[in-house]
C-alpha cells in the first residue's frame, strides 16, 4: 500500500473536526473531552488527524512538498488512533491510521525523519533493541528464574518480554514476580533469552517498513521452532505487533499473541491464581492504545488490497482489550475502581507513542501529565496499567510535577494481593 491508495479517504475528509474530540454522546465534561494530543498541544488543524490526511492529500497532488517542517509536523503524533475511532464513529470507511502510517512511510522513503528516530533506528538494527542497549544482556532480568531456553527446549507459553521490560531494571521485580506467579499455577514457560529481539512494532510505526518486516520474521521462525502454543507478552505495543501488524505484513504466527493481563485474567478465574490480601487501595485504569484500539486486528484478516479493505474495515477500536484488566482490578479484595472520564477506545494516550518519547519528550511529558491530571481528579491512590512504556512515562512524570498519584503494573497489584511484597502497598 502507499498514500495514493488512500487518496478517498483523504477526499472523504470533511473537516468536521470530530476526529479532535470524544464524541460528544461520550464526554463528560469539557476539561477532559479532547482526544487528540497533537492538537491539544499545538492547536493548528494541520496537528490533528484530519490535518494530517490534509497535508497528505495536499502533497499527492503535488500542491505542496515533503520538507523538514512537514516531517516534524506528522511525526509530532503518538499514533494512538484516537482520531480514528472518532472519525469512525461518523464516517466508517475513513482509514485515518494508515494514512498516518504512510505518510511516515513516505518520510523515510525521502530520507525526512526526525534525527532521533534514524538513531534509534540505527541501534535497532545494531542491538535488535529500541533503547540501543547490548543484545547480549536481553535476558539479564531473567537471571536465576530457571526459566526454560526456548532456543533449545520446548515450551507450552513463550514469554516476549519487549525491549522496554527487557532494560528498565526499575520494571524488573514486576515482571520477575509475575514469572514467579505463572510457574506457581503450573504453567510452562519459556524464553529467548538474549535471542529475543524487538517485535518489529516501532520500526513500522516510524516508517521503517523493511527493518520491521525483518524482526517479524525473525521473531515468527523462533516461535514456530520453540513448539509453543501461546506467545505470551506483557508489553502492549509487542501484543498490537503480533496481533495487529504482523496479519497486516503478511507474517503468520504459530502461536495465539495473548497479553499478559488476558492470561492472568484466564489464570485467576480458572482459581489458580488467587489474589486474597486486601489491598484497600482506590485505583484507576488506564487504557494502554496498543492493548486496546490499536490492538484490535482488522476483521477479517488484512489481505492487502484497499477494495478488499472497503468490505472488511471492521477496525473499530470497540475490540480491544477492555475487560480483562477491569475484572482483575475487581478481583482484588478492599481495591475500589474508580473509573477515568476517557476510557476504553475513548482513551487518552500516555505520551510515549509513535516515537514522541524520543524526538519530542517534552510532548511526551505534556501528554502524560494531562493524564495524570485526570487520573488525580478521580481521587484515586493509584493509576495502574500494563505497558511499560506508559508506566515509565507516568513514573518520571509524576514524579517530576510531585502528582499525589502512584503508578503501577497491574502483574504488582495481583502480586501484593497474592501476598508479594510490592513498594507502597
Ligand atoms: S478525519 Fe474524519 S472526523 Fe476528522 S475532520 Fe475528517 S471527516 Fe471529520
Ligand atoms: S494518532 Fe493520536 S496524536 Fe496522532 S493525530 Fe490521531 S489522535 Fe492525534
Amino acid at each position: 500500500m502507499a498514500l495514493t491508495d488512500y487518496r478517498e479517504d483523504m477526499t472523504a475528509c470533511v473537516r468536521c473536526s470530530s476526529c479532535k474530540w470524544v464524541p460528544f454522546n461520550q464526554m463528560r465534561s469539557a476539561r477532559f473531552s479532547h482526544n487528540c494530543p497533537s492538537i491539544d498541544r499545538y492547536n493548528f488543524h494541520c496537528y490533528s488527524g484530519s490535518g494530517r490526511m490534509n497535508m497528505g492529500l495536499s502533497i499527492l497532488e503535488g500542491r505542496s512538498s515533503l520538507n523538514e517542517r512537514v516531517s516534524e509536523i506528522i511525526y509530532a503524533c503518538q499514533l494512538c488512533g484516537a482520531c480514528d475511532v472518532a472519525c469512525k464513529t461518523y464516517r466508517e470507511v475513513i482509514e485515518l491510521t494508515e494514512v498516518l502510517l504512510e505518510l511516515r512511510a513516505g518520510c523515510v522513503e525521502r530520507g525526512e525523519m526526525p534525527l532521533e528516530h534514524m538513531a534509534a533506528v540505527d541501534a535497532l538494527k545494531r542491538e535488535n533493541n529500541m533503547l540501543g542497549e547490548p543484545k547480549a544482556e536481553r535476558g539479564a532480568w531473567a537471571e536465576e528464574l530457571g526459566l526454560k531456553d526456548v532456543n533449545r527446549e520446548r515450551a507450552e507459553v513463550i514469554l516476549h518480554a519487549g525491549c522496554r521490560y527487557s532494560y528498565d531494571r526499575e520494571l524488573w521485580p514486576a515482571l520477575r514476580g509475575t514469572v514467579r506467579l505463572l510457574r506457581e499455577a503450573g504453567v510452562d514457560l519459556g524464553i529467548a533469552y538474549s535471542e529475543e529481539g524487538c517485535c518489529g512494532g516501532r520500526a513500522y510505526e516510524l516508517g521503517y517498513r523493511g527493518e520491521a518486516l525483518n524482526f517479524a520474521e525473525d521473531l515468527a521462525s523462533r516461535v514456530k521452532a520453540s513448539g509453543a502454543s501461546v506467545l505470551l507478552t506483557a508489553c502492549s505495543d509487542g501484543f498490537a505487533a503480533f496481533r495487529w501488524l504482523y496479519p497486516r505484513m503478511g507474517v503468520r504466527l504459530s502461536a495465539r499473541p495473548v497479553h499478559l493481563v488476558q492470561y492472568l485474567d484466564l489464570l485467576v478465574r480458572q482459581g489458580r491464581i488467587r489474589p486474597r490480601k486486601n489491598l484497600d487501595l482506590a485505583a484507576t485504569w488506564h487504557d494502554p492504545c496498543h492493548l486496546g484500539r490499536m490492538g484490535e486486528p482488522w476483521m477479517p484478516e488484512w489481505p492487502g488490497d484497499k477494495r478488499e479493505r472497503l468490505r472488511c474495515w471492521t477496525r473499530t477500536g470497540r475490540r480491544g482489550v477492555y475487560e480483562e484488566p477491569r475484572r482483575l482490578l475487581l478481583a482484588v479484595p478492599g481495591l475500589e475502581l474508580r473509573e477515568m472520564e476517557r476510557i476504553r477506545e475513548w482513551s487518552w494516550c500516555c505520551g510515549a507513542g509513535g516515537g514522541v518519547i524520543d524526538a519530542f519528550p517534552d510532548f511526551a511529558a505534556w501528554t502524560a501529565r494531562e493524564r495524570l491530571e485526570e487520573a488525580v481528579s478521580t481521587g484515586s491512590d493509584a493509576l495502574v496499567t500494563a505497558c511499560p512504556w506508559c508506566e515509565r512515562l507516568f513514573r518520571d512524570t509524576a514524579g517530576e510535577a510531585g502528582l499525589p498519584i502512584r503508578i503501577y503494573d497491574l502483574s504488582e497489584i495481583l502480586l501484593a494481593s497474592c501476598g508479594e511484597e510490592v513498594e507502597g502497598l
